[in-house]
């Protein structure tokens, strides 16, 4: 089912989380691991990460070096697929730009197509990490938006190829990330938010917001976007903060600000379990709110700690 329709359905906040594909080697069981504490509360839908390849340098036995391609996380398709099969609950996977030709693109949508898979998030994706900023594919898409005008015209039954113009359609429901607090390339707020409206008057039938620690930026952003035009539905990122290493991580890594009362108060924390407890109670406190204020759905980027997101949404409920 699509993310639109669970949400049109719904007589209240919805649930949803975000998952890793596992790392190569550990198997399709550490994902059911972190899944099943999660499932009691009867997600809408699960969202898998898309995680391109890197290109490391390896030492030979000579003490020269050689580049190789890895991919650390591989399988989004057939992990949305296994996750359907074993829990009969619709998935979401991402899609990015980085490192895909159109026609890889394609494939991937037939493929996902094929799985029986309703929704995508289309995501441009971030620079290499050999790179110092994003460079598509020679024959790739430049921005998240090249991307979703792909499936939108997938949706309509228009392929790469033209004499397949018309056969069989795709019916994606098609998803797209906002920034409550502006993507980090962006000149301005007023830019970034130009381009997320032509996401959706390109076809986007929502729009996830990258994570926030303060409510009053997300209802800040619903509204810029609502002043706008953007009607349809914008599903707040929720991540939860279990280390005091994440005070300078994750506005690094995120470009996003922790608040103040938050960061001092981890930082007169004196154990990881206290830390976690902070972490938790500004979880519970964000979500309560946002429940309050009839959010469409609550998604959680779960990455890491299955079992303090599961401890907060049962105090939720
Ligand atoms: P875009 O919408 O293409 O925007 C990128 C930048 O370009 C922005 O600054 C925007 O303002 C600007 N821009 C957009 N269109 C134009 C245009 N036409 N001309 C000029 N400038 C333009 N990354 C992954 O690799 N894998 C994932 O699974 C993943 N999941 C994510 C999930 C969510 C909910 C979020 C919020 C992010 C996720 N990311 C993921 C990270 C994401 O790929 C990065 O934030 C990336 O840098 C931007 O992606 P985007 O889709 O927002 O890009």
């Amino acid at each position: 089912m699509k993310v639109t329709d669970h949400i049109a359905n719904a007589k209240d906040t919805l649930l949803s989380f975000e998952v890793l594909p596992p790392l190569k080697g550990k198997g399709i069981e550490a994902l059911y691991q972190h899944l099943d504490p999660l499932m009691e509360f009867k997600p809408s839908f699960i969202n898998v990460t898309y995680h391109r390849s890197e290109h490391v340098f390896k030492k030979r036995t000579d003490g020269s070096f050689e580049k190789v391609i890895i991919r650390k996380r591989p399988g989004t398709e057939s992990i949305c697929a296994a996750i359907m099969n074993k829990y009969d609950v619709d998935t979401v996977p991402h899609l990015i730009c980085g490192g895909f030709s159109v026609n890889e693109t394609e494939d991937a949508l037939i493929n996902l197509r094929y799985l029986g898979i309703d929704n995508v998030l289309v995501l441009r994706g971030d620079a290499a990490k050999n790179e110092s900023a994003f460079e598509p594919e020679p024959d790739g898409h430049q921005y998240a938006s090249d991307l979703l005008t792909q499936v939108v015209n997938l949706n309509a039954g228009i392929y790469l190829e033209d004499e397949l113009k018309g056969t069989h359609k795709t019916d994606f429901c098609i998803g797209v990330a906002g920034y409550p607090e502006k993507h980090f390339e962006a000149p301005n707020m007023a830019t970034d938010l130009k381009y997320l409206k032509a996401k959706v008057d390109a076809g986007a039938d929502y729009i996830v917001t990258q994570m926030f620690f303060d409510n009053a930026k997300y209802y800040a952003f619903v509204k810029a976007c609502r002043d706008m035009g953007i009607t349809v539905p914008i599903i707040p990122g929720l991540k939860p903060v279990y280390s005091k290493k994440q005070l300078n991580i994750l506005p690094k890594t995120f470009h996003i600000d922790l608040p103040d009362d938050l960061a001092a108060e981890m930082m007169q924390c004196k154990s990881n379990e206290e830390v976690e407890q902070v972490g938790a109670e500004w979880l519970l406190m964000q979500s309560q709110d946002l429940k309050k204020n009839g959010v469409p759905v609550l998604h959680y980027y779960t990455l890491g700690r299955p079992m303090l997101v599961a401890d907060v949404v049962r105090k939720l409920l």
